[in-house]
């Protein structure tokens, strides 16, 4: 039976081989990203970074921002290689590429968040549950690597997205004010909040406030991307 399936295997990567998420070429099966693209691909240095909004400390937009979550992390820069990777995952449809984003989410969380000992994963959810949930399959994949209890009963979307990307950070508050609900009582749960891009984190910051709300003791978050802060900064000037 192992045989087969080996064998089964081998014809579909055949067939469909794995390949670089940011370039295309062709991979071993265990790899998401080929050796050029990951000496190139724009990650944020864990090593210089504000853990209070995300961004390596040069950028730190806390000064624009104060937000209810612990703290947060992010893999990547939205720029480059990584925002075009970004972008077939969640525009070309690419589910597989939540796996690369949580491999990196995962290293981000191993380095900033080893002495925390979490209880339970979510997701920011969307309003469609049925629909592409760009951020549930980065969020399960994150948990299956940690080895961690993942749930999207916890918290639902109850108001209908607007088009945040062109909203001010006034707007994007209101936008998100009541958007969430917690389903039952998360009392003293160390949460990990796992979203795919943070641009303003109003997003974040209106979920930490609803788990907060439910009892959750603490909400650490982690996304695969972040926006950066001059662009925050922009629409906050606006
Ligand atoms: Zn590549
Ligand atoms: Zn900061």
């Amino acid at each position: 039976m192992k045989e087969v399936k080996r064998i089964l295997k081998e014809i579909i990567s055949s067939i469909y081989p794995n390949k670089c998420v940011c370039c295309g070429e062709i991979l071993d099966e265990s790899s998401y990203i080929c050796n050029n693209c990951n000496n190139s691909v724009e990650r944020v240095n864990l090593d210089d970074v504000c853990l209070a909004c995300g961004h390596e400390n040069d950028e730190c937009a806390c000064k624009y921002n104060i937000f209810r979550f612990n703290s947060l992390v992010c893999a990547f820069k939205n720029t480059g290689l990584a925002k075009s990777a970004y972008y077939s995952y969640k525009f070309g449809k690419k589910q597989h590429y939540a796996e690369f984003f949580a491999n990196e989410i995962c290293n981000t969380i191993n380095k900033c968040y080893s002495n925390i000992n979490f209880n339970i994963i979510c997701a920011v959810p969307s309003f469609q549950k049925f629909g592409y949930d760009h951020s549930g399959y980065i969020a399960k994949s994150v948990s299956k690597k940690l080895g961690l209890p993942f749930t999207d009963k916890l918290l639902s979307c109850v108001k209908k997205r607007k088009k945040q990307h062109k909203s001010t950070i006034n707007e994007r508050l209101h936008n998100v004010d009541g958007k969430y609900c917690a389903n039952y009582r998360a009392d003293n749960m160390n949460v990990l909040l796992i979203d795919d891009i943070k641009t303003t984190g109003a997003t974040l910051d209106e979920c930490a406030k609803v788990l907060l709300f439910a009892g959750a003791d603490n909400v650490y978050c982690a996304t695969a991307l972040c926006a950066s802060a001059d662009k925050n900064i922009n629409a906050l000037r606006r």
